[in-house]
């Protein structure tokens, strides 16, 4: 580790603890950040409007190839995603849910609705949010723009966010997501939730806005990398799609 890393690693620390953190512990290379007590507000993204139907994948299943195999993809699509999008429209009618209203509406109150209900709609907004997030991949990908300077205001630097995000995904323990995520204030956030859930759900640890997420359940991975999760989290960085994610955080 060099000196300039060094420093900013111990800065962020310090600006961390000032901030808020109740639990220092998240601040380790094993665990992902934790967001503090105050930060931990639930708020209805009204710019966002995801349906229930499964949008078209926007590219073909093996334009990812080398990073997301053909394979992975076709079957992570049409059969595991399609189910989400499938089951939360059957939770829906079962639970008279008015579908033309935004997804988001649902999951920020899903404690109001069954374990069905929340597994779906959670898989179904993941997923299509997940598919958005990835295009063909691209030589130093990064992104730019407000997004770029916010993630060094709050991250340090792009390699220190990456860092913190990768250790997130990796130390997930079984299937969930990681996630770059907002509170009221605009302010990044790093953090992991379980299964389907995600930082809109009223039932999450943490609570905010997702703008990027990465699915860690086996099946986005296993046939390509097998036990080898931290390779296609370290791998997935090339085919992320800094601009819908740019435009996701544009309009918070
Ligand atoms: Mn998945």
């Amino acid at each position: 580790m060099t000196t300039q890393k060094k420093t900013n690693r111990r800065t962020f620390i310090s600006d961390t603890v000032k901030g808020g953190l109740a639990v220092s512990v998240g601040l380790s290379a094993a665990a992902p950040l934790l967001q503090s007590f105050s930060e931990r507000q639930s708020y209805v993204p009204g710019n966002f409007k995801t349906g229930f139907d499964q949008q078209p994948l926007p590219y073909e299943y093996n334009a990812l190839e080398n990073i997301v195999d053909a394979m992975t993809m076709e079957i992570h699509y049409t059969k595991h995603a399609a189910g989400y999008s499938k089951n939360v429209k059957d939770a829906a009618v079962a639970e008279k849910v008015d579908m033309t209203k935004p997804l988001e509406e649902v999951l920020v109150k899903i404690s109001s609705y069954s374990t069905k209900m929340r597994n779906n709609a959670g898989g179904h907004y993941n997923h299509e949010m997940f598919w958005q997030s990835m295009r063909p991949k691209k030589e130093n990908n990064a992104p730019s723009g407000k997004l770029m300077e916010c993630i060094v205001k709050d991250f340090t630097s792009f390699e220190y966010f990456k860092k913190q995000f990768g250790d997130a995904a990796k130390t997930r323990f079984g299937s969930g997501w990681a996630w770059l995520y907002t509170n009221k204030n605009k302010k990044l956030l790093i953090g992991s939730t379980p299964n389907q859930d995600n930082p809109l759900m009223d039932i999450s640890d943490i609570k905010g806005m997702p703008i990027l997420g990465i699915d860690v359940w086996e099946h986005a991975y296993y046939l390509k990398y097998q036990n080898k999760r931290a390779e296609y989290v370290d791998n997935w960085w090339q085919v992320v799609n800094w601009d819908t994610v740019s435009n996701r955080f544009d309009q918070l």
